[in-house]
């Protein structure tokens, strides 16, 4: 017997859970077509658009039910008042006692239509709040590295533009900062690539505990990363590398017992009027590869 869209999605959901797997789009979408038996997939650069299809299908059956649950009651409710209208011209007891027979099987009938209803409503509700829940989760871990925790790229640009587009109408500073450990090849050297996958898991810890609530970290690339600092200047930039550098120095990672001791490098740029989230960001880079020329281990500060 072939599956309902909400059965369908239960299943889904079921089967992620079962395997483990992340409740992305790219999943849910899979295996909902596996369970239905499709062959045609949707191509997986629009997961959104397939799974919006899942609700779209769920909602569809939602209406139906609805309307075939008004239709029945209609149906009943004319039952119901015929059998009135003849009770109040029937004599004969056994006709007032048929007519009224009529009326009580009648209403029960519309009590258990009603409660079926009811519960196929819930169920579908539940499978609705499910999904908005693990897309709600789902969302979050698209915009996270899986690794630090910190923020990805494609949240970055959305991070930029609206950083960006804030400081330019309110006329605030906005500063970023782009940081590189220094020689972190030498510690998956000497330590192994797990040491090194924990000191950049420790570099974020680190980094989230020294900035203020309305900063952000972001993963740039492998050992590279960006720190958006809205109402700050310069000096306010440099404050927080400063201390930054200081707190890594205090609280170095401890790796089987033992002090992994790093530094970084790092470029500051302050947002010129009129200018975008990705020049800000390249001139930050440009002022990381002169402190990277200058020895490591200090900041440099763009040109305007
Ligand atoms: P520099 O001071 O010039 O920045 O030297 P570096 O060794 O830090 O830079 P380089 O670009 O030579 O090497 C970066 C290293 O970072 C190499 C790469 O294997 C390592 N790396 C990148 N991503 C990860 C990761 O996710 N985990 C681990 N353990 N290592 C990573
Ligand atoms: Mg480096
Ligand atoms: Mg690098």
């Amino acid at each position: 017997m072939a599956l309902n869209p909400t059965d369908l999605a239960r299943a889904a959901l079921l089967k992620l859970t079962e395997q483990g797997l992340p409740p992305t789009p790219e999943n849910y979408t899979r295996f909902y077509h596996e369970i239905a038996g499709d062959t045609a997939i949707t191509p997986l650069d629009q997961p959104c658009g397939a799974l919006l299809n899942i609700i779209r299908d769920m909602l569809g059956e939602v209406s139906e039910r609805t309307g075939g649950l008004a239709s029945d009651i209609q149906n009943q409710n004319k039952t119901i008042k015929s059998s009135i209208d003849d009770l109040s011209r029937a004599q004969e007891k056994t006709r007032i006692l048929q007519l009224l027979g009529t009326i009580l099987t009648t209403t029960s009938s519309i009590h258990s239509t009603v409660e079926d209803a009811h519960l196929d409503l819930a169920a579908t509700k539940m499978a609705l709040e499910h999904i908005k829940a693990e897309l709600q989760e789902n969302r979050h871990m698209m915009l996270e590295d899986w690794l630090t925790g910190a923020q990805n790229r494609r949240a970055m640009d959305a991070l930029l533009t609206k950083e960006v587009a804030r400081a330019q109408r309110s006329s605030s500073r906005l500063c970023v900062a782009m940081l590189d450990i220094d020689h972190f090849k030498r510690v998956n050297d000497e330590f192994g690539h797990d040491a090194g996958d924990k000191l950049l898991q420790h570099l974020t810890l680190v980094t989230k505990s020294v900035l203020r609530e309305s900063d952000s970290l972001v993963r740039y690339g492998g050992e590279e990363f960006l720190i958006v600092l809205p109402e700050t200047d310069i000096q306010g930039g440099e404050f927080v590398v400063n201390r930054l550098q200081q707190a890594f120095q205090k609280y170095p990672l401890l790796y089987e017992g033992k002090p992994i001791q790093i530094t970084f490098s790092a470029g500051l740029a302050l947002l010129k009027p009129d200018e975008n989230g990705h020049t800000l960001v390249m001139r930050a880079d440009t002022a990381l590869y002169e402190a990277k020329n200058a020895g490591r281990n200090c900041v440099k500060i763009a040109a305007e």
